[in-house]
This record gives structure tokens, C-alpha cells and sequence, in this order.
């Protein structure tokens, strides 16, 4: 499977936990981030694990794009999410049009199949989450 975007994710069974985000952990601090980086932000370290993160989030302010752009059929929702291991992105909501989302709602992290055959992601809400 080919990925929309290789450096921001993982598939399953290409780390440990995957699906999720690509993140690091240091091995000296234990300050978690996103993606795959050099050096620790917080301490200087350059010995960091990569890891997955992000299987589980929360949702932080969110908006309803109606605007269609590079594979985002509109509409589609983007928000602010809290990742459960702390580092925060911006990422699609795969929610129907018209739902109405609010900040602290629990997210789970889903990989979604495109129609040019690539795979990409999205948060989607947690099942039993209350609306
Ligand atoms: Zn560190």
C-alpha cells in the first residue's frame, strides 16, 4: 500500500502499535514529538526511538471545509487533536457533513483508503463517545 504522505504515519505492522502517527521518543528525557527527528527538542539528546503515537486523541477546535483540496473531498472537517502520548497536529475528522463536533471529544486514529489506490488518515470519533 502506498501512503499519501510516508513521513507522517505508519501502517499496520510497520511499528509497534501502528496504526498512527510517525512520533520520537527520547531515550534521555522521555519527551515525546511528532515525526521522525534528529535531535530531542527539549534536552539536545540525539538517541531517539521512533514510535507510534496518536492511536487515541482528543479533539481540540474544529471547522467544517467547504472547499475541496489535494484529495480532501468537500466537505470534510479538520481539527486541532491532543494526541493521548501529548503532541498536538492538525489532522482531517472523518465525520458526516453537518456533525456537530465539540472540543474534548475522544478521537481514535483510522486509515482511510483513497480512490487513486493510496491510503492516507484521519480521526475519526470514538465509538460510545458521548454527542
Ligand atoms: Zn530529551
Amino acid at each position: 500500500m502506498q501512503k499519501t504522505n510516508p513521513t507522517l504515519f505508519f501502517l499496520d505492522g510497520e511499528a509497534e502499535g501502528a496504526p498512527g502517527l510517525k512520533g520520537s521518543r527520547c531515550t534521555a528525557c522521555g519527551e515525546v514529538v511528532l515525526l521522525k527527528i534528529a535531535a530531542c527538542p527539549r534536552c539536545g539528546s540525539r538517541t531517539l526511538d521512533t514510535v507510534c503515537i496518536g492511536q487515541h486523541a482528543t479533539l481540540g477546535q474544529s471547522a467544517e471545509v467547504f472547499h475541496s483540496a489535494d484529495g480532501f473531498e468537500a466537505p470534510y472537517f479538520i481539527g486541532l487533536i491532543e494526541t493521548a502520548q501529548g503532541p498536538r497536529t492538525f489532522a482531517p475528522i472523518a465525520a458526516a457533513p453537518g456533525t456537530a463536533l465539540h472540543a474534548g471529544m475522544p478521537l481514535v486514529f483510522k486509515l482511510l483508503p483513497r480512490p487513486d489506490g493510496r491510503v492516507g488518515f484521519a480521526y475519526a470519533v470514538a465509538e460510545g463517545a458521548p454527542s
